[in-house]
């Protein structure tokens, strides 16, 4: 067959005016074991000195290698794109670049592109700029439509990346003294660009844009070596950065897995590969407990570990080498997605508990499906993935999660069901907010109470304004103290019973160094909530209920401390707060997020009471209802003198209903 040679420097005109030079790197050959079985030719030209023919060789062996896959491109000739997507490959061919969900319209980085265009000082948006979350939408449009305009530009822009963006490192006190300000930037930069996440996530995506663009005359063998020891960069800095702990070191060793597996022709393949398998299953223990729940105890973060486990088993299943992954670790993943499903609402949403942004049905359902044929024999999971077509839902209702501190009350699974679920875990990790005792309640079709949710994570002094403003634990449905955050996140469950007429919650965090918080949550005949909340210790000073109210018609009247809603869809609620006499009801602008940089105004509530005794005993009565309006009528009090340790009694009486005596003793 005749070849094309190039040697030495190939220039290719890319978009604008701007050249990038794309070099053969012979560096390759070094960085690939030769002996790999179907690189005998490229061996045989690189010994023979002829590193052109070589890379001619290796891109003619890439174009033809079958049996390696990555779980997001099974079939080449089948790949589809979706409309999103076309706008993001589109606005990039202009240099508008889809960073962020949160900052839309996308920002454009000029026609020389500016890497180091930073338009809000939020991390996350410099952060995930260098993603390239347009690249593989490039590919699908390119695939698609057989454009080459998308592949001329992507290699474009993938050139520039590299060369605009050098990893650089200069340690804290070299930095202070370096006087080469360009050094400065780019190790500046380097922060940004070089973080291990973003690292693992453009060594993930670039094997799928690999399988995209192979194809296209602008991927040529030049542009193949670059590519190769640019990869190759990536995966040896991952390996010599992992992050610490987190969900972050859960996506680099995902990662690290899919680059061990995409180019097993790295001398060091197998070692990425082992290390990203090791991690997991080292992680999957560490980070995941015993009843299935994430430790950062927030349902967003669950779900992204649930798909990094999942994608590592996928990318095992399509390359043979499922058996290094031990039984345990596929229970784990099993116990996670049961986990989720329990405290996820009847429309497949999740509470806004930390850093959590709501999910949609489509998307979930689309997990459930993929899920379900990973474990077909699980019932539960089938039933969620064929919305009760097949399968059975659980024989039980209501469920506790007791190591991760989340517990669901439920009178039934449908739309029509009441559930609430309570967040009152253990120190969680870095996207845990300090919420404990808070909860969300679903009614007839709509979450009520829900979360704040995030906003923001992390920035300069105005994004981190808002960011405290959402995880403050004021603003949340709990008790604090002079409305500062709680100091101590740490949970125990006293006492959890499931069943019955009657169903009890009793948790206590010693929230504060002289203030304790106990939550105790009556479930009454699966129609209504009472919740009772004593704060003790010695501390002296005001102790704060919060409830965070729904958008919209939300009276409420400070003689009798009442709050209803007047909604038209059938999903209503009363609620009283009975607290010791002096105590004041306040109102103050709340706000609900439900993705990233989105916020809507409502109203936070609270009931304040003067602490200079022993404790502060509240007791909320919550009554779902289809109707509007301010019915029925509720009384409750306190039968035992005072806060026992061991022990409450209370009476309450709601609508026409018999009055009921609530109690516990605790052993
Ligand atoms: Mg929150």
């Amino acid at each position: 067959m005749k070849k094309t040679i190039f040697t030495g420097v190939v220039l290719c005109l890319m978009a604008g005016s701007a050249m990038h030079a794309q070099q053969l790197r012979p560096e390759v050959f070094d960085l690939l074991n030769l002996d790999y079985p179907g690189l005998e030719q490229v061996k045989a030209y690189h010994n023979e000195g002829n590193d052109s023919l070589a890379a001619v060789s290796l891109l003619d062996y890439y174009k033809s290698r079958t049996g390696i896959c990555t779980p997001e491109i099974q079939k080449i000739d089948r790949v589809k794109i979706n409309k999103e997507q076309q706008k993001w490959a589109d606005d990039a061919l202009n240099h508008t670049f889809f960073a962020h969900q949160g900052y839309q319209p996308s920002f454009n980085y000029g026609q020389d592109i500016d890497w180091r265009y930073w338009p809000v000082k939020d991390n996350e948006l410099r952060w995930q700029l260098h993603r390239h979350k347009w690249f593989a939408p490039m590919g699908y449009a390119y695939r698609v439509s057989g454009d080459e305009k998308y592949a001329k530009e992507w290699v474009y822009q993938y050139m520039d990346w590299i060369k605009k963006n050098p990893l650089v490192k200069i340690d804290k006190g070299e930095y202070e003294i370096t006087a080469d300000s360009q050094l400065k930037a780019d190790a500046e930069n380097s922060r940004f660009a070089w973080r291990p996440l973003e690292v693992s996530h453009r060594l993930q995506d670039q094997c799928i844009q690999f399988q995209l663009f192979i194809s296209s005359k602008y991927f040529t063998p030049e542009f193949l070596t670059e590519f190769l020891v640019n990869y190759h960069k990536h995966a040896v800095h991952i390996m010599g950065n992992w992050s610490k702990q987190g969900n972050h070191l859960l996506f680099e060793a995902q990662r690290m897995l899919y680059a061990g597996s995409f180019f097993p022709e790295f001398k060091e393949a197998d070692s990425w590969r082992q290390s990203g398998i090791d991690i997991l299953n080292r992680e999957i223990k560490v980070q995941v407990y015993d009843d299935g729940g994430q430790y950062e105890l927030d349902p967003h973060y669950h779900l992204a570990s649930i798909d990094i486990f999942v994608k590592a088993l996928q990318i095992a299943d399509l390359n043979g080498f499922r058996d290094e992954f031990p039984q345990s670790y596929i229970d784990t993943v099993e116990k996670m997605i049961v986990f989720y499903a329990n405290i996820s609402f009847p429309d497949y949403t999740n509470p806004l508990f930390s850093d959590a942004k709501l999910t949609t049905k489509r998307v979930m359902l689309r997990n459930y499906q993929k899920w379900s044929r990973i474990f077909p024999d699980n019932q539960f999971i089938k039933y969620l993935a064929t919305e009760g077509k097949e399968g059975t839902l659980p024989e039980y209702l209501s469920k506790g999660f007791l190591t991760s501190g989340f517990f669901v009350f439920r009178n039934g699974w449908g739309d029509d069901a009441l559930q609430m679920v309570v967040k009152a875990g253990p120190k969680g990790e870095w996207h845990c907010q300090p919420d404990n005792g808070t909860f969300e309640m679903w009614y007839n079709g709509k979450t009520l109470f829900q979360d704040s949710g995030s906003y923001v994570y992390a920035g300069d002094a105005e994004v981190m304004e808002w960011r405290n403003w959402f995880r403050a634990t004021a603003h949340h449905n709990t008790l604090a103290f002079g409305n500062k955050d709680l100091e101590t996140t740490q949970s125990k469950t006293l006492l959890w019973q499931p069943e019955g007429d009657v169903q009890i919650l009793v948790t206590e965090n010693p929230s504060y160094r002289k203030l304790t918080h106990r939550r105790s949550v009556f479930f009454v005949d699966g129609k209504y909530f009472v919740i009772v909340d004593e704060a003790f210790g010695d501390a002296k000073g005001w102790v704060n209920l919060h409830y965070q109210m729904p958008r919209g018609d939300v009276p409420n009247s400070r003689e009798d401390m009442t709050f209803y809603t007047n909604f038209e869809d059938g999903s209503n609620f009363m609620f009283q707060c009975f607290g010791p006499e002096g105590m004041s009801m306040k109102k103050e602008k709340g706000w609900i997020s439900t993705s990233y940089m989105k916020k809507v105004q409502r109203m936070d509530v609270s009931f304040n009471v003067k602490k200079d005794v022993d404790a502060v005993r509240y007791i909320t009565v919550i009554y779902p209802k289809e109707t509007a309006g301010k019915e029925p009528k509720m009384s409750a009090k306190f039968i035992d003198k005072g806060f026992h340790d061991n022990a409450l009694k209370l009476q309450v009486k709601v609508g026409k209903d018999k009055k009921r005596v609530l109690e516990y003793t605790l052993d």
